[in-house]
């Protein structure tokens, strides 16, 4: 296999002595980055009109700024205090108010809400319920559980400006939501599409593969022309939906060809009694099989999509196998 193994073992027992050793991927397409960075490390920049987006080339925010104050989609802790340097620089430009009275919480994630706590006590908090239920369980003072809650749908009116919240069903986590500003023309849907890349472990590190793989499709039934996914350096179109859901449809098909055509005989023949060495043995080769082609389509259109495909695939493999029952033989 052409693609670095980067699954538990195999990663874990590389001990590079220096950064020689360390393997070499496909380089990055022009087109996967974004705008470059000012000397604090961060950009910020205008979505439409009031909305502004700001990155630390890894992570993503986003804020309104809106008669009442300043409302805040996210607070990653990467990006940290240059959250509010961004709102502050925006707000002396436009001569409006740089405090953040309104934060909205995509999900629970720490790595895209750890820095909410900067923002002070009389910040209202907003997100789905399953979010405060979890950081109720996380109990991290980092990430304050949100005070306003709702289950399906939340349209807020925010000096005039309008949110609307929603909550389609578990996807990357259970209580991932989609923040649609109809009037900026602008969706944010965080850990679902990453523009120009390729998802990270196991399809952005996904509870649920089948939410997962039907929240783009979920994303592209509203209007919009601006995607904010919460990761990396730009921000996102529909053709990068369209060209993601391309690419796990492309996943799905190969892992359903691998677990078609590949003999598990000879890893049990080999292992023995050691079931899971066999098991081991046959799921890495459905999983390297079914990743290679789809290495061979995507490199150069998704970055890193030959650091990520297989383990991906093999996140997909496992819930085509055990969602969906596929390969799955009932003994005779
Ligand atoms: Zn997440």
């Amino acid at each position: 296999m052409s693609s670095a193994d980067t699954t538990t073992e195999a990663f874990a027992d590389t001990r590079p002595s220096s950064a020689e050793d360390l393997p070499d991927y496909a380089p990055v397409p022009r087109a996967a980055l974004g705008p470059a960075l000012n000397e604090q490390g961060y950009y910020v920049g205008r979505v439409e009109r009031n909305l502004y987006w700001v990155t630390d080339g890894t992570y993503q925010s986003a804020f309104l700024t809106t008669s009442d104050g300043v409302v805040l989609l996210d607070a990653p802790p990467t990006i940290g205090h240059n959250i509010q340097r961004a709102v502050d620089e925006i707000a002396s430009a436009n001569g409006v108010s740089n405090k953040v009275t309104h934060l909205i919480y995509s999900h629970h994630h720490a790595d895209h809400a750890g820095a909410s706590s900067l923002f002070d006590g009389s910040v209202a908090r907003i997100g789905h319920e399953e979010t405060r239920k979890l950081l109720l369980r996380d109990d991290d003072p980092a990430r304050p559980a949100p005070e306003e809650t709702f289950q399906d749908r939340l349209t807020l009116e925010i000096g005039g400006e309008r949110i609307e919240l929603a909550w389609h069903g578990s996807n990357h986590s259970p209580d991932n939501i989609y923040i649609h500003l109809p009037d900026h023309d602008t969706l944010m849907l965080v850990d679902i599409v990453n523009p120009g890349w390729a998802p990270v472990y196991i399809s952005n590190l996904t509870e649920d593969v089948p939410g997962y793989i039907e929240a783009a499709g979920t994303a592209l039934t509203y209007p919009w022309k601006h995607y904010i996914g919460g990761h990396l350096g730009r921000l996102g179109t529909r053709d990068d939906v369209t060209l993601h859901q391309q690419y796990m449809a492309d996943i799905s098909a190969s892992v359903k060809t691998a677990l078609d055509t590949l003999d598990p005989t000879p890893y049990f023949q080999k292992y023995g009694v050691n079931v899971w060495a066999g098991v081991k043995g046959y799921l890495d080769a459905v999983t390297d099989a079914a990743a290679a082609p789809v290495i061979e389509k995507y490199t150069g259109v998704l970055a890193a999509a030959d650091v990520f495909t297989p383990s991906t695939a093999f996140w997909v493999m496992e819930s085509i196998r055990l969602d969906f029952g596929y390969a799955s033989y009932v003994h005779p």
